[in-house]
């Protein structure tokens, strides 16, 4: 398989960087392909501006949708842009890994999404009928590829469990996993979570680092999180919802998109 991690931590030494060395370690001694953007290393542009777009003339309106469709189109996106879109092509399996940083991912991880999921590159494709709404929830430009997270946490993981403080860590990655991975139709597996970091010592890391060797081990083989498709029957077109005779009205929440 072909490895792609999107890496996000300004430390070289630190925790992160020795877990995505344990990762493509791992992934290359099971025989994967691994390529590595380490965004702070590649000091990566993350907000979106008008330096984006130059086909747009400096005086024009910048809206966004419009001007990254149009880029796309075109095949005129900045360089840094359509080499991340190209390592994206050439992976079958897309890792991105992050400290939770106030409940997210860092900024220039967002950054590296919202401007390499370009408009008809990753978003904004496919036809709306009263059947389907797009190519998006399972279907989309990735299709057919795997993705998942890596992400350590300051927090114990009591804290992140059902009726934890700082809410369910299933719950605080859904925008990631359903909303950045399976939209544009990655087969998301289960995140690999490190929790309780910050005084880690030796004998932590060590278990830490078993744990995810055996997760880099079979990742073509994890089952994924069995997240519901949108054109596929159980969702009300177009507004979207899920049907009612699929789950007990009372039930809400991010659960309810899982089988
Ligand atoms: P580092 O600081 O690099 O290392 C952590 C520990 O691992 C150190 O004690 C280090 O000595 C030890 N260690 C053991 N073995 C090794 C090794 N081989 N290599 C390197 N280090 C090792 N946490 C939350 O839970 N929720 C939040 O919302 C949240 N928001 C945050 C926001 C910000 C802006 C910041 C800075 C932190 C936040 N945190 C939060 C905490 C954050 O998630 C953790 O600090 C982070 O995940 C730890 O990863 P690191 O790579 O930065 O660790």
């Amino acid at each position: 398989m072909k490895v792609l991690i999107v890496y996000a931590h300004p430390e070289p030494q630190s925790l992160n960087s020795a877990l995505r060395d344990v990762a493509v370690h791992e992934l290359e001694a099971q025989g994967h392909e691994v390529q590595v953007s380490d965004l702070c290393a590649m000091n990566w542009k993350s907000e979106v501006s008008h330096a984006d777009f130059p086909l747009l003339d400096k005086q024009t309106r910048l809206q966004v949708s419009n001007a990254s469709k149009a880029g796309f189109n075109a095949n005129a996106l900045t360089k840094d842009v359509q080499t991340e879109q190209e390592k994206l092509l050439w992976a079958d399996t897309l890792i991105l890994q992050f400290p939770l940083w106030w409940f997210t991912m860092p900024a220039i991880l967002k950054g590296w999404v919202d401007r390499v999921y370009s408009c008809g590159f990753a978003h904004g494709i496919g036809d709306h009928s009263d059947k389907r709404w797009g190519d998006r929830y399972g279907e989309g430009k990735f299709e057919g590829k795997r993705a998942m997270l890596i992400v350590t946490t300051g927090g114990w993981e009591e804290h992140y469990s059902l009726r934890g403080i700082n809410g369910p860590i299933d719950d605080l990655l859904f925008p990631i996993n359903h909303g950045i991975l399976f939209y544009p139709g990655y087969t998301v597996l289960p995140s690999f979570v490190a929790y309780k970091t910050d005084r880690l010592d030796e004998a932590g890391f060590s278990t830490l680092e078993k744990r995810l060797r055996q997760r880099m081990q079979t990742i073509d083989t994890t089952p994924p999180i069995p997240y519901r498709r949108q054109n596929f029957g159980d969702y009300l077109i177009p507004t979207m919802q899920l049907r009612p005779e699929l789950c007990l009205p009372s039930a809400t929440g991010f659960s309810i998109h899982q089988e």
